[in-house]
């Protein structure tokens, strides 16, 4: 195994710091086994869109965080459906939310291995997370051939809401049809994912996820401007005004410095 110190490499002078920082970190974690190696692929999806966007939470965006912050909530049974890449890339701040919101963290992964499962859990438990459901599935979603459909009564089978950050959209279909409201993170407006959630905040994982904790102390003491926010929430035209986001950054006079 590779053991060379992280981010050795990289000087903090290049304009794409982050960026490379975050792959090295990703691929450090491909190694230990959080990450699967085609979760690779799905993150250099998301920087492409993101670059789209400007790497930037747009207000659009920071509309569809308050609107699922609301349904979070509003929920009875909200749940977080954490995969290799999330729990990679904010798993501190996805444990901040649920806690916030009162919603448990479930596991559920694409690439299943029962070696991976208990791999992210424990990760999300060095997080912080006190529980984190997913090690014994108990349960099945109907509407999925692959092992993704095995879930817990306790967790994702009984909940009302799921927030599904980098979610596929087999799965996030399957949720919408057994009847779940499904609140997505993903930079991919034209995803399937995207289109079929009930919320999808087209936002970078590690920006949306804080910004929706901080939102949450405000809109937990305000019920009106929650039932406002829930009844003036229209998905289609939230996921219209992110493609309008990425047009009009295509248009915009380009900074100097991006490659
Ligand atoms: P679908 O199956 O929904 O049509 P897909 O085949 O692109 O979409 P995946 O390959 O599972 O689905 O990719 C996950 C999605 O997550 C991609 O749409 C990508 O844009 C998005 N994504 C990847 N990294 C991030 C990130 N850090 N923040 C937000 N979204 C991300």
């Amino acid at each position: 195994m590779n053991t060379s110190p992280l981010f050795v490499q990289i000087s903090k002078d290049h304009p794409r710091y982050r960026s490379l920082v975050v792959r090295e970190m990703m691929a450090k974690r491909v190694e230990e086994g959080i990450v699967a190696p085609t979760g690779l692929i799905a993150h250099g999806r998301g920087e492409a869109f993101d670059y789209l966007l400007g790497e930037r939470t747009t207000e659009n965006a920071r509309r569809a965080e308050m609107v699922a912050v609301a349904m979070l909530l509003d929920a009875i049974r909200p749940v977080i459906s954490v995969n290799g890449n999330t729990a990679a890339l904010c798993s501190k701040e996805v444990v901040g939310l649920a806690e916030a919101t009162r919603a448990k963290i479930e596991v559920n992964l694409f690439h299943r291995t029962e070696e991976r499962v208990q791999k992210v859990c424990s990760f999300m438990e060095d997080a912080g997370a006190k529980e984190v459901l997913g090690r014994s599935p108990d349960a099945l979603l109907p509407g999925i051939a692959s092992d993704r459909a095995r879930c817990t009564r306790e967790g994702i089978y009984s909940a009302d809401v799921v927030l599904v950050p980098l979610e596929d959209g087999d799965r996030a279909e399957a949720l919408v049809k057994f009847g779940k409201k499904v609140i997505a993170i993903d930079l991919n407006p034209l995803s399937r994912t995207a289109r079929a959630a009930h919320v999808t905040i087209v936002d970078e994982v590690t920006r949306a996820v804080p910004n929706m904790t901080t939102m949450v102390p405000e809109l937990r003491r305000n019920g009106d401007r929650r039932l406002a926010l829930l009844n003036s929430f229209d998905n289609q035209l939230n996921l219209e005004g992110a493609m309008e986001a990425m047009r009009a950054n295509l248009s915009a006079p380009q900074s100097e410095g991006k490659e």
